[in-house]
């Protein structure tokens, strides 16, 4: 137990270093583990894979940047005032020389306490074997959908050129600390994260994997991200079938869609069960004892709190083309400013900025099915799954007796997930823009800021649509080729 304590308290402090912007104190590429330590027990495990979720609750990955990131760069919501935190990336200005060092440092710090996990797990012997899986499948499970996350932020959407181009260092064991990692194509980030996650899915398939396990990834948590990747992809029958699977496995488990009354408010339930947890299917949990403080988000979007970030008058007008959709219930108004986003809900008794943070929803994944289904001339379904989100919108509502349309289901995404950290990435995957401009006539009080005139329309072809690679990481590794344009 010594020694695991030892390994959190280094990753603790290279996250210190590289987290106040203190680059000459992060000496070692953020890849660096230091670490061969050997892990003899199943509590060992746990307390590992409680570092990863630990590491997840910070406001520099899911409790702020990791969500915020997409909203940001979107044309769905916008930043307040260019100086703001999320001003930077709604303004796309960061440049080979600033651009953020966590959205690297992070992702690799949790990968390689992954890789610990999966590395070690096997050579422990107990009687608890569900137990055991259930801690490697978690391991799997979050290894998948951080490379996802990396592959985003770096690589360019794979639909582009077939992945052809540069994603980033696939981590599948334990970086030590001499190692120097090139980076892989976006195509092999893709078959590396289809891989774990469907690797995930088997181990976790018992019932320790498939039962409620407060802030834990479950075997539906994993399905529900593997049908959008398999979109991403372009994997539509693959990805149907993930996400109708899911649906089915974590409605017997339990969970369901919130109804229409419960929507405004079911964001604040500290679930205890399945049934409590709706449609939540992985949240990070931020406690008062355990929170992330004023940059999370729930203090970011908040017109108590920072007020960093507001919806924009072009998806206020979308939004509120039917007055009676009940999502704009979670809209919050702050005079002279706009309309904030009200997803990031404290629990009973807590502080806003103790909100937890749901990161996959079951909204999400009737909209991948419905996706899906439009994209193998699939009516029928594209239909059934829509509907469910249609119809609880507003129950007048119904897109029964209509051809759906793939704009139609795109749509609909975009009114349901808001603020969650999809915007940019669902505007450019199918080759799409993102479009800023304002409804003139709007009765919101917030503009656009005054953006480069690249970064007011784009798509897939603009350079910023993808980070740089940070500067302290190519400093130190001279495997790392920069994206293109940034390295000019
Ligand atoms: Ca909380």
């Amino acid at each position: 137990m010594k020694k695991i304590k030892y390994i959190a308290a280094s990753a603790a402090f290279l996250l210190l270093g590289t987290s106040c912007g203190n680059d000459w104190l992060n000496l070692e590429p953020s890849t660096y583990m230091p670490t061969d330590e050997i892990i003899n027990e199943l509590s060992d495990i746990d307390l590992v894979l409680n570092g990863i979720y630990s590491t997840m609750q910070s406001a520099y990955a899911y409790s702020g940047r990791f969500i915020y990131y997409a909203d940001a760069t979107g044309d769905d919501m916008q930043t307040i005032k260019s100086t703001n935190r999320t001003g930077s990336y709604y303004l796309m200005k960061y440049t080979k020389d600033d651009a953020p060092s966590t959205f690297w440092s992070y992702p690799y710090n949790m990968l390689n306490m992954c890789n610990l996990i999966i590395g070690q797990t096997d050579g422990i012997e107990t009687l608890e074997t569900e137990t055991r899986d259930s801690y490697k499948g978690q391991a799997y499970a979050i290894r998948g959908m951080i490379t996802f996350e990396l592959t985003r932020f770096y690589g360019y959407p794979y639909k582009k050129d077939n992945g052809a181009s540069l994603g980033v260092p696939i981590a599948n064991k334990v970086f030590g600390k001499d190692e120097k990692p090139s980076r892989n194509t976006v195509a092999e980030c893709y078959d590396a994260v289809i891989s774990d996650l469907e690797t995930a899915i088997s181990l976790m398939n018992n019932d320790e994997g498939r039962k409620f396990n407060k802030g834990h990834i479950n075997r539906w948590a994993a399905m529900a991200l593997l049908s959008r990747v398999y979109l991403y992809h372009g994997d539509d029958q693959k990805a149907f079938q993930m996400a109708t699977e899911a649906i089915n496995g974590a409605e017997a488990q339990g969970y369901h869609l919130w109804s229409t009354e419960e929507y405004p408010t079911a964001w604040s339930v500290d679930a205890g069960s399945a049934s409590a947890a709706g449609e939540v299917l992985f949240e990070v949990v931020n406690t008062t004892d355990d929170s992330p403080g004023k940059e999370s988000l729930g203090y970011l979007h908040n017109p108590s709190g920072y007020y960093d970030i507001c919806v924009t008058t072009s998806f206020y007008d979308l939004l509120t083309q039917d007055p009676d959709d009940v999502r704009i219930k979670l809209l919050k108004s702050k005079n002279n400013y706009g309309y904030f986003v009200y997803k990031f809900q404290p629990q009973d008794g807590e502080t806003i900025y103790d909100a937890n943070i749901p990161v996959l929803r079951l909204s999400e994944v009737y909209l991948n099915a419905a996706e899906a289904a439009v994209k193998l001339n699939d009516n029928a379904n594209a239909v059934k799954y829509l509907d469910a989100i249609v119809n609880r919108a507003n129950p007048a509502n119904t897109v029964q007796g209509t051809t759906v349309t793939l704009e139609r289901v795109m749509t609909e995404r975009r009114k349901e997930l808001v603020a969650e950290g999809h915007r940019m990435y669902d505007a450019l995957r199918d080759g799409g823009y993102v479009e800023r401009y304002d409804i003139e006539d709007s009765p919101l009080p917030n503009r656009h800021l005054p953006l480069d005139a690249d970064a007011v329309r784009f798509n897939w072809d603009y350079y910023k649509c993808v980070l740089a690679i940070p500067k302290a990481e190519m400093d130190v590794n001279p495997n790392l080729i920069q994206n293109p344009e940034y390295a000019k």
